[in-house]
């Protein structure tokens, strides 16, 4: 059997489309979108073109749109580019526990230049009470930044609601639609957000490129300082053929998601029957309904989550603990945490993040592996024994 690759909220491969759109900007359309000239000027065309198109996914203005080395970077001038910009009016950011790091330490960075960060807590969903940021706001707090949905389960945050507060009291919001972007409609308009991240990764686009959006008129200063590309606020020489692509993957994700969300949510659904039916002991991590069609973060009691992903690696199987960015290391998720997930339950969770070329068949392999591999690492368990009491004969 081929590799199952269900690891989709780390990275996707470039698809068939998205390649073919780039291919032409490496060698025959190679000129800097800078330069005057008549290779400079086709460049500045596809440059254009592909902000145009993003901007129409997202119900933005082209200007709105800013092309970055991807959401890490985007993350990074949204947060550090409004603090700046704003900091006569106050030093106070608001964020959420659950966030990536790129937003989380770009906010401890901040920290360090004396900027103070209230970091919300979230329910038992991982999502973020609105009311609970309302009473947060301060006079002098320039951003809130909560991410639309979280990359290690999925969970849809109440963004629009947000918004309402954050537009009543003169704040500007941002959000890392990374995830998001392509698995639900992200429309900056009825999301009511002044800045959004996205990445091309995470869309079958290549990695290193993504696009932050900025509601025209909002204050935000460069972090990347030299020439002056992308109207002075992200200097360096603009990658046309990744950016070409971002926006033909941009166009497919967000144009397929009336076919392709109903098709993974079906899939994942049939994943995790599959796996409460047949293995007991087992908590889903996230809300039943509030989650992106393509995400399942699983604990499996008694196991330690490691072991399960190589065990799993070995039968062709690729799945995730926690975020990428975390494992490697054996601090339990920081989003389980502010969940309340008890730290051993924590351990034993898997994320299963599913794409456009999953089918039934890899998923029901998926959980009779898991089915074999979960009953071997609790018999070795001395926990399993203990607390469960259950030595499977
Ligand atoms: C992957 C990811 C990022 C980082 O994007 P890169 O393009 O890999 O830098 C940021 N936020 C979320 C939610 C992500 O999933």
């Amino acid at each position: 059997m081929k590799p199952i690759y269900l690891d989709h909220s780390a990275t996707t491969p470039v698809r068939q489309e998205v390649l073919e759109a780039m291919l032409p900007y490496f060698s025959e359309t190679f000129g800097n979108a800078s330069s005057i000239h008549r290779f400079g000027q086709s460049a500045k065309k596809a440059l254009e073109d592909a902000r145009e198109a993003v901007a129409a996914c997202l119900g933005a203005k082209a200007k709105e749109i800013y092309f970055t080395g991807g959401g890490t970077e985007g993350d990074n001038l949204a947060i550090k580019g409004v603090a700046h910009a704003n900091r006569k009016k106050g030093k106070r950011l608001i964020t959420s526990q659950i966030e990536h790091h790129a937003v989380l330490n770009s906010c401890k960075f901040l920290e360090g230049e004396g900027y103070e960060v209230t970091y919300l807590p979230v329910d038992r969903f991982g999502i973020v009470e609105p009311a609970v940021l309302e009473d947060a706001i301060r006079p002098d707090t320039t951003l809130v930044t909560i991410m639309l949905a979280n990359n290690e389960t999925g969970t849809i945050e109440p963004l629009a609601e947000i918004a309402e507060i954050t537009k009543e009291r003169g704040v500007l919001l941002h959000t890392d639609a990374v995830q998001a972007l392509g698995k639900i409609p992200v429309d900056v308009e009825e999301l009511g957000v002044d800045l959004l991240t996205l990445s091309g990764h995470k869309i079958y686009a290549p990695k290193g490129i993504g696009a932050l959006y900025v509601r025209s008129g909002s204050r935000f200063d460069p972090i990347i300082h030299g020439g002056h590309h992308e109207g002075h606020r992200r200097a360096g020489t603009e990658n046309v053929a990744s950016i070409v692509g971002l926006a033909k993957a941009v166009q497919l994700a967000t144009g397929e998601i009336p076919c392709v969300a109903p098709r993974l949510a079906a899939l994942r659904d049939r994943l995790e029957r599959g796996i409460r039916e047949k293995i007991a002991h087992v908590h889903l991590n996230g809300p039943p309904e509030r989650r992106l069609p393509n995400v399942l973060n699983m604990s499996f009691a008694f196991i330690e989550g490691e072991s399960l992903l190589l065990n799993l690696d070995m039968r062709g199987i690729a799945v995730s603990t926690g975020s990428a960015c975390t494992s490697g290391t054996l601090e339990p998720s920081h989003v389980l945490a502010a969940m309340g997930v008890e730290p051993s339950l924590a351990q034993g969770s898997l994320r299963f993040s599913l794409g456009r070329d999953n089918t039934e068949e890899e998923m029901d392999f998926v959980v009779e592996s898991l089915i074999e591999i979960v009953q071997r690492l609790r018999q070795m368990s001395p926990l399993y024994a203990q607390e469960a009491g259950g030595v499977e004969s």
